[in-house]
């Protein structure tokens, strides 16, 4: 015991030997160059100033909130990349309603997936929880928001019914990794309680095919081709197989009119359009 606490001291006596001749090279370099001192300093705030301005600028430019400014860094500057990529460009964005159908939207994420085109989803809650597996999917290749629980009228629901659906509708969407930040009411029936009940913007459309309707997919096609303008929120639904069928060539027919497509989420912020919470948007033109 005592051998090793001598050797134990010996050991640290000439570690602290060594850790000596650090503050002497310090001193040495001090008395040789003086200015040495202030010079790091004033690299070390101008850098420090320079980080700050500029995460603080990102932050102002593109509307984003947060509360850690290098957090925020991390997040913004891809986006804005993206917005820069993207600037007079002509821009869509495809989104689809009422599912998830077990019958066609595992065949309609492929096909998205083949032409690497991200779009909209706003699912039914009735229908996420019957298709669990395919929502995780949507949620990781795809925006995915609220379509609500069981596809009622808004208009015919309270504030209060509809905060809880909502809430209903954050569980299961976040259950699956994702987060819910907007509602399409169905039937686009914007009142009082959509707007105080939800608590996020409210996405309609401007492009409506009707394709619930036509169930024909060259119609489909022709109706969005036809109709589609820069900045257009275009509405399908992926629950039929004449919709699913015409997406492949709605795409191909938009991108050789110099089109690309966006989720809503990311045609907003590219448009430089702040969404409030309780205000329906149709479309972000330019
Ligand atoms: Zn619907």
């Amino acid at each position: 015991m005592m051998s090793r606490r001598g050797a134990g001291k010996r050991k640290r006596l000439s570690g602290a030997g060594r850790r000596s001749a650090v503050p002497e090279r310090w001193r040495r370099l001090n008395r040789e160059l003086p200015w040495l001192k202030f010079a790091v300093l004033s690299a070390v705030v101008v850098l420090g100033l320079w980080l700050g301005v500029g995460c603080w600028q990102e932050i102002d430019e593109t509307g984003v909130e947060a509360s850690g400014g290098y957090a925020a860094l991390a997040v913004v500057v891809p986006v804005q990349k993206r917005g820069q990529d993207l600037e007079g460009k002509k821009l869509v964005a495809l989104t689809f309603d009422d599912g998830p159908s077990a019958a066609t939207t595992g065949r309609l994420l492929d096909i998205l997936a083949e032409k690497g085109v991200k779009v909209t989803f706003f699912v039914l809650g009735s229908r996420a929880e019957q298709n669990p597996e395919l929502l995780k999917r949507q949620v990781a290749e795809h925006e995915v928001e609220s379509h609500t629980m069981g596809h009622i009228e808004m208009t015919k629901m309270s504030t209060e019914a509809v905060r809880v659906d909502t809430e209903q509708m954050r569980g299961i969407i976040e259950a699956a990794g994702g987060k819910l930040e907007l509602v399409r009411p169905p039937y686009g029936s914007v009142g009082v309680s959509a707007r105080e009940g939800t608590g996020t913007p409210l996405m309609l459309w401007t492009v409506d095919p009707e394709d619930w309707r036509v169930r024909d997919a060259a119609t489909v096609r022709q109706r969005v081709v036809g109709a589609a303008f820069d900045g257009a929120i275009i509405l399908m639904h992926d629950i039929y197989d004449s919709t699913v069928e015409a997406v492949g060539g709605i795409i191909d027919d938009l991108r050789v009119q110099g089109y690309e497509f966006l989720t809503v989420s990311e045609l907003a912020e590219v448009r430089g359009v702040e969404m409030v919470n309780g205000v329906a948007y149709g479309s972000f033109r330019p």
